[in-house]
Formats: structure tokens, C-alpha cells, sequence
């Protein structure tokens, strides 16, 4: 018996319906129990998100593969976000495209990226900036921080796999093609997305507008940007397009790797310190490691050195599932590395998956209403 099938030991399915259940509950809660009424579309689409939910957490947990299932989730969730949103837009303003007054008068959404550039005019000047304006005091975007800065304290990297409502267009298109075009790249290129930070954070502070956001975000090629008026407008709007067919879409689907996100993203370093003081990491059971290297050809991240997870692994599973002898698995810090391992794992995805659900849910069923609407 491979270990695979192996993973409960006997009594599997008894053993996973025993831990979906209770997530099973936390996903009805979290979408129903807030929600009532609507046309016959939403409800629809809120049972097929349960269900859908539903099924990739017990699709996890018995089959013992994590990333494959996560992914699916994921994927899917970064789809139905856009649509969702840009469906937001338009219903609220009118229009995907924002003006520059909305962008000064802070009545434009935000997203979690925008954190990194808000680090030194909040340490600096206790003032929060977003966007395009130094905004004294603080705004709801406080709500966000606060939520990012959970997560990340629970589940380190992990964010980038299990909460980002972005990660999962270039985690799709990375899985395109059966094989990579463009068969070797340098793990050094992730530490560009540190420099970013650094560069992102600064001339954000000094230009007191969140830069990124401003100039370089891929999504906006795919939520909002702002109306091309003038030169700069457009000259950004290029910017947007170009970031996102290149980082998003030409290279990931190239590499196999998530460019964006290994290699551009200031987010993704940011909460790659986070891993440090995380109690869940990945780990190579060097005991059991044949050195076959499918782990490191596995990881999207470029995070794998010498066979080891390093500081910026986001904790997708794809070398867990890729590892043909189960030496690569997840473990909880300052316990034995070959004990436990089903326990750590599980304890993990539970938190885990329970953010993914709670960030991405209500846009998946909003975005599902919205198709079930064009049908029916
Ligand atoms: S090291 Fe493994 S878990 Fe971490 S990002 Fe790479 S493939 Fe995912
Ligand atoms: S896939 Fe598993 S066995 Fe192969 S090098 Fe990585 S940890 Fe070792």
C-alpha cells in the first residue's frame, strides 16, 4: 500500500466525514448565517458554494492530496472574485474605471497589497495612507490590516495559497500546460519581490500614494484602473496590462511557476517574515528524502533550496503531494519531524482552509449568481 492510500491507516472514510463535518458547519455558518432572502439565483448559487466548498475540504482531507483540491478551490475563487467585483463596480459607479478625485477622496475599494506601502507613514506619521492621499487618522482599511495581520500570524506565507484573492490567477494559469516551455528558473529571482517591498514602501512614503497600486498592480488589469483622461492615465493603464499578461499570464504559463507572486509581489515578502514567527511550516523528513528533486521542480514558489522549504514557502502543499516518499510534509515547529504528521497537517489546513472560505465565499456566490442569472 502506497502511502497515499495509506494516509488514514483504516477507518478513512469514517476518519474524513469526522473532520469535514465540523468545517462543513463553519461553511454553512459562514454563508448562510449572515445571508437571507434573494432572488432564486443567489440561493442556488449559495448552495452550489457550499456544496462546492464542501467538497474540496473532503476531497482534501481523504484523499490525503492538499494542493490539487486547494488549487481547484482557489482558481475558482479568484475567477468569481473578479467577476463579483468588477459586477460591484458597475452597479455602485457606473463604471470598472475610477476618476482621479474618487482616488483622492478615498471612495475607491482597496486590497490587502496596499498594507505593504501603509507600514512607514503609519509608523513615521501614525497616519494610514490609502489612496493617494495622507488620510490622518484611521480608515476601515485599519479593518483589513487587522485581519491580514491575523492570518499571517496564524498561517505565515500561507496567505499567498489559502487567502489571497488574486494568488489564484496565476496559480491557474501555472498549471496550463503539462509541462514547463521554460524548464529552469533561478530560485534567486524571488528575492526581487524583497526589493520591491523595500522600493514600494519608500516611494510610498515619500510620494504619500500607495505606488504599487498606483503604477504596477497586475490586477488592475482585471478589477479596476483608473480612467484614461491624459498620457499618465494611459501610460498606466499599459503598465497594468502589460504586468499582467507578462507576470501573470505568459511567464507562469511558461515557467509552471507563479511568477507574480514568487517573484513581484511586495505582499509576498512581506508575509514571508511572517513564516518566522508561524508555528506550521513545511519540512523535508531528511530521513526519508531520496533526493529525487520532484519537490523542488513541484514548487511554484522557487521556495525550495537543497531539497528544504526556505522563508518563502506559502504553504500550497504541491511538494507534499508531489514527494513520492512522504518526506516532505507538514509540521508543526519544535515537534519530532517523523511523528504526528497527519495531525500537523490537519491542524493546519483546518485555520487554513476556514480563511479561504471566509475571504473568497460571498464573492464566489455572488459571482455564481451572476451566471445562474444569464441562464435563467
Ligand atoms: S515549498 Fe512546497 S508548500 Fe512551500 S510553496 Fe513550495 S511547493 Fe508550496
Ligand atoms: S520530492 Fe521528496 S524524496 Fe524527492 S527530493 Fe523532495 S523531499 Fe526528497
Amino acid at each position: 500500500m502506497n502511502r497515499k492510500s495509506n494516509y488514514w491507516g483504516t477507518g478513512r472514510i469514517g476518519k474524513s466525514i469526522l473532520l469535514f463535518a465540523p468545517m462543513m458547519m463553519l461553511i454553512m455558518l459562514m454563508l448562510l448565517g449572515s445571508a437571507s432572502g434573494g432572488d432564486a439565483a443567489t440561493q442556488i448559487a449559495r448552495l452550489i458554494t457550499i456544496a462546492f466548498f464542501g467538497a474540496m475540504f473532503f476531497l482534501i482531507i481523504y484523499t490525503g492530496k492538499t494542493d490539487k483540491w486547494r488549487a481547484v478551490a482557489f482558481i475558482v475563487s479568484a475567477l468569481l472574485f473578479c467577476i463579483a467585483f468588477i459586477h460591484n463596480l458597475i452597479l455602485e459607479r457606473g463604471s470598472m474605471t475610477f476618476s482621479n478625485a474618487e482616488e483622492l477622496s478615498c471612495t475607491i475599494p482597496f486590497c490587502h497589497i496596499v498594507t505593504t506601502m501603509m507600514i512607514i507613514p503609519a509608523a513615521v506619521k501614525q497616519t494610514i495612507l490609502f489612496p493617494g492621499s495622507l488620510v490622518e487618522g484611521f480608515a476601515s482599511i485599519s479593518a483589513m490590516f487587522v485581519i491580514v495581520l491575523c492570518f499571517s500570524i496564524v498561517l505565515g506565507r500561507g496567505f499567498c495559497s489559502w487567502g489571497c484573492f488574486y494568488g489564484g490567477w496565476d496559480d491557474g494559469t501555472s498549471r496550463i500546460l503539462r509541462k514547463p516551455v521554460i524548464k529552469k528558473v533561478n530560485n534567486s529571482y524571488k528575492w526581487f519581490s524583497f526589493a520591491m517591498l523595500i522600493v514600494m514602501a519608500l516611494w510610498s512614503a515619500e510620494a504619500a500614494e500607495p505606488t504599487y497600486c498606483s503604477w504596477l498592480c497586475p490586477f488592475k488589469a482585471v478589477t479596476e484602473n483608473e480612467r484614461i483622461v491624459d498620457t499618465i492615465t494611459l501610460i498606466k493603464n499599459i503598465i497594468f496590462t502589460l504586468t499582467f499578461a507578462v507576470l501573470v499570464v505568459v511567464l507562469p504559463l511558461l515557467t509552471k511557476k507563479r511568477i507574480q507572486c514568487a517573484t513581484f509581489c511586495p505582499m509576498g515578502a512581506l508575509l514571508s517574515l511572517f513564516n518566522k514567527i508561524n508555528i506550521f511550516e513545511v519540512k523535508n523528513d531528511t530521513s526519508k528524502c531520496i533526493g529525487c528533486g520532484k519537490c523542488e521542480k513541484a514548487c511554484p514558489m522557487l521556495a525550495i533550496e537543497k531539497r528544504c522549504p526556505t522563508l518563502t514557502c506559502s504553504k500550497c502543499g504541491k511538494c507534499v503531494d508531489a514527494c513520492p516518499t512522504g518526506a516532505m510534509r507538514f509540521h508543526i515547529k519544535g515537534t519530532p519531524i517523523d511523528k504526528h504528521t497527519t495531525i500537523a497537517r490537519t491542524l493546519f489546513i483546518f485555520p487554513a482552509y476556514t480563511f479561504l472560505v471566509t475571504l473568497c465565499g460571498g464573492s464566489v456566490a455572488n459571482g455564481l449568481a451572476l451566471i445562474i442569472n444569464l441562464f435563467i
